[in-house]
C-alpha cells in the first residue's frame, strides 16, 4: 500500500481508503470482516458520514483495540432523526450526533472533523460565520477533533473552503465524468441521465481547485470515484466507453492534492478488487487511452497528468512540469514558491529541446513543446 501526505495535516493516509456507506444494513460480523480485511491490506483511513446508529456501533466495535491505527474522517452535521438521515445545522441535533459518533465509535476523538456536505455558497458563508463553526473550533480546541475538514460536491464551495486557511481537508467527488461539469449547487446535476456531449475536458474551476489545494496544502480525499458505477457501463458512461475500477482510481489519484480515494466495500472480496490497484500494471491503470479515444465528450488538448508522454530525452518530468505551469498561470504574477519549485527540478522547461517525441505519445494531443516554451517564458 502506498501512503500519501494528507495536505499539511502531517497525516499519512493509504491511497486506497474505506468509505463506510456500504457497511450500512450489514451485520456486525460482516462489518468486522470488511474492516479487518482493510487493515490487513494496509488501509488506514475510513470515512463515516452515516448517522445511522447501527453502522456507527458496528464500525466502533470492529476497530476496538486498534483505534490508534485508524484515521477516522467523521462528519459534523449528519444526524439521525425519526429513523432517518438528516443533514442539519440545528446545533442541538448537531452536537448530539457528534457525541453519538464518539460514543458508538468507542473513541474520544475524531481525526478529521468534517463539516458535512455544503454545496451552496450562501450556506458555506452561514456556516463559517455562525455558531456551527464556533462549535467545530471548540471541538478542535479541546481535542475532540484533530483537524477541520469539509465535504462538498461543488468546486466553487471547495475553493472557498481551501481559501479559508482553516479547513485542511476536503472530501470531494472526483471522477472523469464529474470533472467535465461546471460548478453547480444542485447535486442532482451530477447524476443526470444526460451529461450532454459538448464537454471538453476538465472544467476550469475544477482544475483550479486541485491546483489551489496542492499549493495551499489542503488534502483531498475522494468520494464518488466511480460516479456511482455509471463509468463501468458503456451505455451509461458519458464518454461512450466503459472504464474499469482501477482506471477510475488512477484518474482520481493523479489529480493534484488527492491523498486517498474512499471506496465502499460490502465484502472482503470488494476490498481485494480495490487494493488490486496497488499491483496493477501501467496498462491496466491507463485511463488516458480510453478517454482520448472516447466517441462522446473529450479531453483533447488538455493535460490530464497521465504520464503517457514519458520518457523525455532531456529528463523532464512532463506531468509535473505541466502541473507547475497550470498552477502558475492561475496567478497574476508567478509566486516565489512556484519559481523555487521550478528551479529545484532536475530538468525543467529550460531543458526542452523541442524534439516533440513526447507529443507522439500524448493521447490527448497536448502541444507539449509549445507548453514548455510558454513555461520557460513564464518562469524566466
Ligand atoms: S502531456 Fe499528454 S501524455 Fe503527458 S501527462 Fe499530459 S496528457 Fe498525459
Ligand atoms: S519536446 Fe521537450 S518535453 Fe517533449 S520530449 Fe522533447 S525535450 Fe522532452
Amino acid at each position: 500500500m502506498v501512503y500519501r501526505d494528507l495536505g499539511r495535516t502531517g497525516l499519512k493516509v493509504s491511497e486506497i481508503g474505506l468509505g463506510g456507506e456500504w457497511l450500512e444494513k450489514q451485520s456486525a460480523e460482516s462489518v468486522k470482516a470488511v474492516i479487518d480485511h482493510c487493515a490487513a491490506k494496509g488501509i488506514n483511513i475510513l470515512d463515516c458520514w452515516m448517522s445511522e446508529p447501527e453502522v456507527r456501533r458496528n464500525i466502533g466495535a470492529a476497530i476496538k483495540g486498534s483505534r490508534e491505527k485508524w484515521i477516522i474522517q467523521g462528519h459534523i452535521g449528519s444526524t439521525w432523526q425519526n429513523g432517518q438521515y438528516v443533514r442539519t445545522r440545528e446545533m442541538t441535533a448537531v452536537k448530539a450526533a457528534f457525541e453519538d459518533l464518539l460514543t458508538r465509535m468507542q473513541t474520544d476523538y475524531i481525526d478529521l472533523g468534517m463539516i458535512h456536505f455544503i454545496d451552496e455558497k450562501a450556506e458555506f458563508e452561514r456556516v463559517m460565520n455562525g455558531e456551527f463553526i464556533e462549535y467545530v473550533r471548540e471541538l478542535k480546541k479541546k481535542g475532540a477533533i484533530r483537524h477541520i475538514g469539509m465535504s462538498t460536491h461543488n468546486p466553487a464551495v471547495a475553493k472557498m473552503a481551501a481559501e479559508t486557511g482553516e479547513i485542511e481537508v476536503i472530501l470531494f467527488s472526483i471522477n472523469p465524468a464529474f470533472d467535465m461539469l461546471p460548478a453547480t449547487e444542485n447535486i442532482n446535476d451530477y447524476f443526470a441521465d444526460d451529461f450532454g456531449t459538448n464537454h471538453s475536458g476538465i472544467a476550469p474551476e475544477r482544475a483550479e481547485l486541485y491546483s489551489l489545494c496542492e499549493e495551499r496544502g489542503v488534502g483531498i480525499t475522494v468520494m464518488k470515484g466511480y460516479a456511482g458505477g455509471r463509468l463501468f457501463n458503456q451505455k451509461a458512461s458519458p464518454f461512450g466507453v466503459a472504464l474499469t475500477p482501477v482506471q477510475c482510481l488512477h484518474y482520481a489519484l493523479t489529480r493534484p492534492a488527492v491523498a486517498s480515494v474512499m471506496v465502499g466495500y460490502k465484502t472482503p472480496e470488494h476490498v481485494d478488487d480495490a487494493v488490486a490497484y496497488e499491483t496493477a500494471s501501467s496498462e491496466e491503470k491507463d485511463y488516458a487511452t480510453v478517454l482520448a479515444g472516447a466517441p462522446l465528450n473529450s479531453y483533447r488538448g488538455q493535460c490530464t497528468y497521465c504520464g503517457h508522454c514519458a520518457p523525455c530525452p532531456s529528463g523532464i518530468d512532463i506531468p509535473m512540469m505541466n502541473k507547475l505551469y497550470d498552477l502558475a498561470v492561475m496567478h497574476e504574477s508567478t509566486p516565489d514558491t512556484l519559481r523555487a519549485h521550478y528551479k529545484q527540478m532536475s530538468a525543467n522547461a529550460d531543458s526542452c529541446i523541442s524534439c516533440r517525441a513526447c507529443e507522439t505519445r500524448c493521447p490527448f494531443g497536448v502541444k507539449i513543446a509549445d507548453k514548455m516554451e510558454s513555461a520557460r517564458k513564464l518562469f524566466k
